[in-house]
């Protein structure tokens, strides 16, 4: 079995999934005592979240080098960023080490493929639904259609991933505010929803949405699971 290398804290409540999912899928295919083998650099995420809002990329692309690195070297064969957002970097990381990058959009894409879907709201940080990294990968190297709430609703996402979910509050108010904006989606042609920001399934289960929702942070580790057991 490969170690998987994980990038994590981004924010730890999905990191801690991120573990749960990774030792289940390796236990499920293998069975008897099996877990995953990881290692992991976790990060501070209050420095994150301030680069973030400082649009300095430059940085945050240097620390995820670092941190890939330092995951390299510490025996991973292949590496997660455990995040959606900070796939910003991804590119770059991906040329700075000699491992595989598993691209979480990728992972996702391929699924909402599988299903047969083509048109699918998307939902993650402003930053997520706004810059190309995510979109513009979905829509050109997916072929799929990708649409976003309007810029209202682009705040309460954005404002209630990092003022809630990010430090592990889920509310009862702020699932009601993301059904509606599901249903929203819907009602413009989503077929489905991507649950593109990892903290999110914490709050959407699927039971929670009118359309199929697709949870990225699982879609990650299982994408990493089929590569580390290849
Ligand atoms: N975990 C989040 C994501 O998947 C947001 C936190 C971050 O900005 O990295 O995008």
């Amino acid at each position: 079995m490969k170690t998987i290398g994980l990038i994590g804290g981004m924010t730890w409540h999905s990191t801690v999934d991120y573990y749960r999912f990774l030792n289940e899928g390796v236990h499920r295919r293998l069975n008897g005592a099996h877990s995953a083998s990881i290692v992991m650099r976790s990060v501070d995420f209050e420095e994150i979240e301030n680069l973030q809002i400082a649009g300095d990329w430059e940085r945050l692309t240097a620390l995820m080098i670092e941190a890939a690195r330092t995951v390299e070297a510490a025996g991973a064969d292949l590496l997660l960023i455990c995040a959606n957002t900070m796939h910003r970097t991804a590119e770059a990381v991906a040329a700075a080490i000699g491992i595989p990058l598993v691209h979480i959009a990728d992972a996702t894409a391929a699924e909402i493929r599988r299903q047969g879907l083509k048109t699918v709201g998307l939902l993650g940080t402003r930053y997520t639904m706004e810059m190309d990294f995510y979109r513009g990968r979905m829509e050109k190297m997916h072929g799929l259609r990708v649409l976003v709430p309007g810029e209202a609703e682009k705040t309460s996402v954005h404002d209630i991933i990092y003022n809630e979910l990010g430090l592990g509050k889920i509310l009862d108010a702020s699932r009601k505010t993301y059904q509606r904006i599901i249903d929203g989606l819907r009602d413009r042609g989503a077929e489905g929803v991507i649950l593109g920001c990892t903290e999110i399934p914490l709050l959407i289960k699927p039971a929670d949405a009118s359309v199929p929702v697709f949870d990225t942070t699982a879609l990650h580790c299982k994408a990493a699971v089929d590569l580390a057991l290849e």
